[in-house]
């Protein structure tokens, strides 16, 4: 159907897009968008969040702009994905904080993305732990990984129980 071809566009976009960029892991970039996407399909959320969950990582991370965006798939996707994009002309200590400030008074469909992304950086750090970072770093990720995720509580109850059984297996003593 028409609504499996405009997610199958937003991935292509974003595959596009992240071209090049890879993963901690060294995976492809795009893995991770997919990865998102996945999870809020599993929740079976509409084509939209799946198309914002494909592109949430594009205006933070390569040179496209949310015009673009909307102008290929319309204001709601660019606008879910302008709200999860943190501003790349801050440090990255104010970056972090804003995202904890921010949560709260995103869009339901912004928090959806935004709780996933977490999972799957959280999924990312358990199943393949960064050699170059230390534990403290890694506890620090998932401690304001729960920060910002404190501020979408109520959005989905059910995604919201699997960051927190990830959280519970926050590294300690490496
Ligand atoms: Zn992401």
């Amino acid at each position: 159907p028409d609504q499996v071809n405009l997610v199958r566009r937003a991935y292509y976009y974003a595959e596009q897009a992240h071209d090049g960029q890879r993963r901690r892991s060294g995976e492809a970039y795009v893995t991770h968008p997919l990865a998102v996407a996945n999870i809020l399909a599993d929740m079976h959320m509409d084509h939209q969040s799946l198309m914002a969950a494909m592109l949430h990582d594009v205006i933070e991370d390569t040179p496209t702009s949310a015009d673009e965006i909307e102008a290929r798939f319309g204001t709601r996707i660019a606008t879910v994905v302008v709200e999860v994009s943190d501003d790349r002309s801050l440090d990255k200590a104010t970056r972090k904080l804003r995202q904890i400030e921010h949560a709260p008074h995103l869009s339901p469909e912004a928090k959806l993305v935004k709780l996933a992304d977490k999972i799957c950086n959280l999924r990312d750090i358990l199943s393949s732990p960064p050699v170059h970072w230390p534990l403290q770093r890694q506890q620090a990720y998932f401690d304001w990984s729960a920060q910002v995720i404190a501020g979408v509580r109520g959005v989905h109850p059910q995604l919201e129980a699997v960051f927190d059984t990830l959280y519970a297996r926050r590294p300690d003593r490496g």
